[in-house]
């Protein structure tokens, strides 16, 4: 069992609506030295690809994407969520539906900052039904370049997103897949990992 998945049991608290919050230690306060480890994590199963930007979408994904980036020494770029549809010509623009919100956001990235010759290794906190992770390699794409592999640290494989993603032919590498949940009881199941 890697670290995350015994934090993941040890202070993941189930709320109803499939949600999983992990305020204490990912998303409200971060556990650097976890997301170091995280991130060790993402390099070595990444090895093989030749990355020089990562890519992430605000605010939760800012963290762990930062400590991957410094490890592979690029950039970091993180997509903005923008309700406003007065944006000008720099950017690329996709739409998100928001799994917690239920809201969609137009999520924006400047041309400046991505282009035909960045291979990305794309970066997020939660896995849900994968609208975030459309919208972001929607973005590579419109960009010209290359998405090398998608690192997530939370998914919830009881919903469609990994499945899809992965048929798309991506190398998604989640560190931990949540089987099952149950807020009535608190109980989480973890899928097994090699
Ligand atoms: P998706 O777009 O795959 O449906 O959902 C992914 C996004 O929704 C993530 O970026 C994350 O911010 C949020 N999200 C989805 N499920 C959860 C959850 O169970 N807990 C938390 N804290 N965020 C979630």
């Amino acid at each position: 069992m890697n670290v995350l998945e015994e934090r993941v049991l040890k202070d993941g608290v189930v709320k109803e609506g499939n949600v999983l919050k992990v305020d204490s230690f990912l998303n409200h306060q971060c556990d650097v030295e976890l997301f170091g480890e995280m991130a060790d994590e993402w390099v070595r199963r990444f090895s093989g690809k030749k990355i020089n930007k990562v890519l992430t979408i605000e605010a939760s994904g800012i963290g762990m994407a930062c400590i991957t980036a410094q490890k592979l020494h690029c950039p970091v770029v993180f997509a903005k969520k923008s309700k406003s549809i007065n944006i000008d010509g720099d950017m690329y623009i996709t739409e998100v539906e928001s799994f917690t919100h239920k809201e969609t956001n137009q999520v924006i990235v400047s041309k400046k900052f991505l282009g035909e010759d960045d291979r990305v290794l794309i970066i997020d906190d939660f896995l849900a039904n994968g609208a975030a992770l459309q919208g972001l390699i929607s973005i590579v794409n419109q960009a010209g370049g290359r998405v090398e592999g998608i690192g997530i640290a939370i998914e919830k494989g009881f919903q469609p997103g990994g499945k899809f993603i992965r048929n798309l032919g991506y190398q998604l590498e989640s560190l931990v897949i949540v089987d099952s949940m149950d807020w009535t009881t608190g109980s989480i199941v973890l899928r097994k990992q090699d």
